[in-house]
C-alpha cells in the first residue's frame, strides 16, 4: 500500500491514527515534533504526510513549507480550531487537504483513501502521457522515433540535430494542424525561450532540406502565411 509519516504531539491520537493505517496495510512513519518530521521525512521515501498543525519545534505549518520546497507528496493537514482552518484555506502553504478535530477514524481512514487514488489517478496519466511521447510515429514515408531519436525514410536514416528532431517529432505528432512560431517555441524550446522566435525559420529550413525531395517546393513541413508551420499529414 503506502508509506505515510503520521505527524501528531499528542500520543493516544498518534497511536490510534498509526493503529488504523496499520490495519488498513500501509506501512507508517511516526513523528511526535516538527524536527522528528523532517528527519523522518529526509531518511525515505514518504507517499502520504498527516500533519498536525500544533507541534512542538517546529510548527506544522513550517513543516508543510519545508517538505513543499522539493516534494509535491500529498500532505493532509491534522486542524484543531477554526483559526487553523482559515490559515490552512486561506494561506497559501501548499497542503492537499485538511482533516478537522475531533475527527473519526473512520472519516480519516476515508480522506487518505481518497488522497492516495488521486495520487494513483495522476500517476497512471502521467505514464500515459510519457508512453505517448515515446511511441514511433509513422506519417508520409517517414519513421520517427522518440525513444531512440532516430528519424529514417526506409532504409536511410537522417541526422538531425536535436531541437531539429523534437520541431518534427511535435509537428508530426499533429498533422494538419497549424502552428504560430510562438506556439512552436512555447511548446518545443520551452518558456525559457520566449520572446526570440527567429529560430523557428532557421529550423524549419534546415528540416526542409534534409527532409524535403525539393527544399524551396516543401511538401512536409508548410508555411501557411501569416499563421505559421503546418506538418501535411
Ligand atoms: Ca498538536
Amino acid at each position: 500500500m503506502a508509506r505515510i509519516l503520521v505527524v501528531e504531539d499528542e500520543l493516544s491520537l498518534r497511536s490510534t491514527i498509526s493503529y488504523n493505517l496499520r490495519r488498513d496495510g500501509h506501512e507508517v512513519i511516526a513523528a511526535s515534533d516538527g524536527e522528528q518530521a523532517l528527519s523522518a521525512w529526509a531518511a525515505g521515501p514518504t507517499d502520504l504526510v498527516l500533519l498536525d498543525v500544533m507541534l512542538p519545534k517546529v510548527d506544522g505549518f513550517e513543516v508543510c513549507r519545508r517538505l513543499r520546497q522539493s516534494s509535491s507528496v500529498p500532505i493532509v493537514m491534522l486542524t484543531a480550531r477554526t483559526e487553523e482552518i482559515d490559515r490552512v484555506v486561506g494561506l497559501e502553504i501548499g497542503a492537499d487537504d485538511y482533516v478537522t478535530k475531533p475527527f473519526s477514524m473512520r472519516e480519516l481512514m476515508a480522506r487518505v483513501k481518497a488522497v492516495l487514488r488521486r495520487r494513483d489517478l495522476l500517476r497512471e496519466e502521467m505514464n500515459r502521457a510519457s508512453r505517448q511521447a515515446e511511441a514511433v510515429i509513422e506519417i508520409k514515408g517517414l519513421r520517427i522515433d522518440p525513444a531512440r531519436r532516430r528519424v529514417s525514410r526506409g532504409d536511410e536514416e537522417i541526422s538531425l540535430k536535436p531541437k531539429e528532431f523534437d520541431l518534427l517529432s511535435f509537428l508530426a505528432r499533429h498533422p494538419d494542424q497549424v502552428f504560430s512560431a510562438e506556439q512552436l517555441i512555447e511548446n518545443v524550446w520551452g518558456y525559457a525561450a520566449m520572446g526570440d522566435t527567429r529560430t523557428v525559420p532557421v529550423h524549419i529550413r534546415s528540416l526542409r532540406e534534409k527532409l524535403e525531395v525539393d527544399p524551396s517546393n516543401p511538401r512536409l513541413i508548410e508555411t501557411v502565411r501569416g499563421a505559421g508551420y503546418r506538418f501535411a499529414g
